[in-house]
């Protein structure tokens, strides 16, 4: 793992949140992108090498939606930048980490992603990504 990529806050509504987190970080939003294959919506703030991530679900019942029943808005997931998804994936695995998806996925802000299983990280979603070439 290289670093810490971003970190995914959960939010009710980006259009809400969006004005709050310029203003918090002084900078401007650089980009909404929708997952489809999630049902997200997100938004991307940079500062200095690390991003902030903003999730709104795009249903009712997305996982978004769910995790902000259960726990309200807040942080979401951890991302780490790593080289290679596929080593990251196997050495996570060999040491007991449950993986969320057996391949690398696309994510937003053109990366390949895989989550691992809360159970398995003392209950810190955590979220490999690799920038796609
Ligand atoms: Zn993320």
């Amino acid at each position: 793992m290289l670093k810490v990529e971003h970190i995914g806050i959960a939010v009710k509504s980006l259009e809400q949140s969006i004005p709050l987190f310029e203003k918090l970080l002084n900078t401007s939003c650089y980009k909404t992108e929708e997952v489809s294959s999630e049902n997200v919506n997100t938004a991307f703030f940079q500062k200095g090498e690390t991003k902030i991530e903003l999730l709104e679900s795009t249903t009712e019942d997305g996982v978004i939606n769910k995790y902000i029943d259960k726990k309200g808005e807040g942080i979401h997931h951890i991302a780490f930048d790593v080289e290679d998804i596929h080593a990251e994936m196997d050495r996570l695995k060999s040491e007991g980490f449950i993986l969320l998806n057996e391949q690398p996925k696309n994510g937003a802000d053109n990366k390949l992603v895989c989550f691992l299983h809360p159970k398995s990280t003392n209950s810190v979603l955590i979220e490999l990504c690799q920038e796609k070439k």
